[in-house]
């Protein structure tokens, strides 16, 4: 039964539950074009450089299909139904006539690109082959997929694998996520990567619903010290507020924030000196918008701008000139034991 806005959530059956703001009907979607295209900075060999970053459009998440992660919308982007290899294939011609030789090449699916039922295997490793030349290939995908077999046969210098583990505690990813796996599927997942030689980037969620402030920095910078030990990068997400998502629903009832942004520069101030080399970066999206981790308003250009350039330089002094009214605000929210934790019946 799909929830009305005004009704409370039985979180009783977690899975059931997110599944029941999903958009229930495959989509008449042009398959034939990416979801989107565009370049960013990123690092490369310690220098600033430019990426590409890609996102095929696929079936989409087989767990978002399932059920799905309290705070992911990106199902709304896949087709929900098998795309032709043929026009996965095309998919890849235009991205390849965008492409102008980026440093760094960053392709996602909304998913998993390791999944043989987004992607087949023989084009998987065509597209890791048409970019053969980028220093660094990133790919997504969930650690069910990261199998030794599927390892050896896409293997290339060029590539590093990204899971997204978003806390190292197995609650929170019951309780508060819904993920897919559990911690032990992530570390054997690290581990034939390590075994590989094959670089891990790990995501690290920031806030999850039923969550403080408190408790979302406190598990942040725990999961990014765990992470850091199987990971060369780790990345920071603050949850953003997508459509048809649990995060969404509690959103419009008034029973959600996405983190401050001063929450985020927390988490990377007192976990970057844990971490020694391990790269940590965060790109917020839709920072500093409603649905996006933000401050007062006043302030959040300043501080995403110094989120970037930390993330860019791995040089905390990034943080040292930024001051605004509203942080004694953020520290209120954060010191208050429980302040804006909602408990759902
Ligand atoms: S966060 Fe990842 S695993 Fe979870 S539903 Fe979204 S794409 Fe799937
Ligand atoms: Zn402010």
């Amino acid at each position: 039964m799909p929830q009305k806005y005004n009704q409370k959530c039985d979180t009783a059956n977690l899975p059931e539950l997110v599944k029941s703001f999903r958009p229930n009907k495959p989509k008449k979607i042009n398959e034939t074009r990416p979801i989107a295209m565009w370049t960013e900075k990123d690092v490369s060999d310690g220098k600033i450089v430019d990426a590409f970053v890609l996102i095929l459009r696929t079936r989409g998440c087989y767990w978002a299909l399932h059920s799905g992660c309290t705070m992911c919308g990106y199902i709304n982007d896949a087709r929900m139904e098998p795309v032709k290899s043929e026009n996965l294939r095309i998919q890849m011609e235009k991205a390849l006539e965008r492409y102008s030789g980026e440093k760094v090449v960053k392709i996602f699916t909304s998913g998993s690109f390791l999944d043989p039922n987004e992607i087949p295997p023989d084009i998987q490793i065509d597209i890791l082959k048409a970019f053969d030349d980028a220093e660094r290939l990133i790919v997504e995908s969930l650690p069910e997929f990261v199998t030794e077999k599927r390892l050896g046969e896409i293997r290339q210098d060029n590539l590093e694998i990204a899971m997204g583990l978003e806390s190292a505690s197995d609650e929170i990813l019951e309780r508060n996520i819904n993920k897919s796996f559990r911690l032990k599927d992530y570390m054997n997942a690290a581990e034939r990567l390590m075994k590989m030689k094959i670089p891990l980037k790990t995501y690290v969620l920031l806030k999850p619903p039923f969550m403080t402030e408190k408790e979302a920095i406190e598990d942040a910078v725990n999961s990014i010290i765990f992470a850091s030990k199987h990971s060369s990068e780790v990345s920071v997400n603050p949850v953003n507020v997508q459509s048809f998502t649990l995060v969404h629903h509690l959103w419009r009832r008034g029973e959600y924030r996405a983190p401050w942004l001063w929450s985020v520069v927390e988490v990377l101030k007192r976990a970057k000196p844990s971490i020694g080399e391990v790269r940590l970066v965060s790109w917020p999206t839709a920072g500093g918008m409603g649905r996006g981790a933000h401050n007062c308003g006043i302030c959040d250009g300043g501080v995403m701008g110094a989120i970037e350039t930390f993330s860019l330089t791995q040089d905390l002094s990034a943080f040292e000139s930024l001051e605004c009214n509203c942080i004694d605000e953020w520290r209120d929210m954060v010191e208050i034991p429980s302040f804006n934790r909602f408990i759902l019946q």
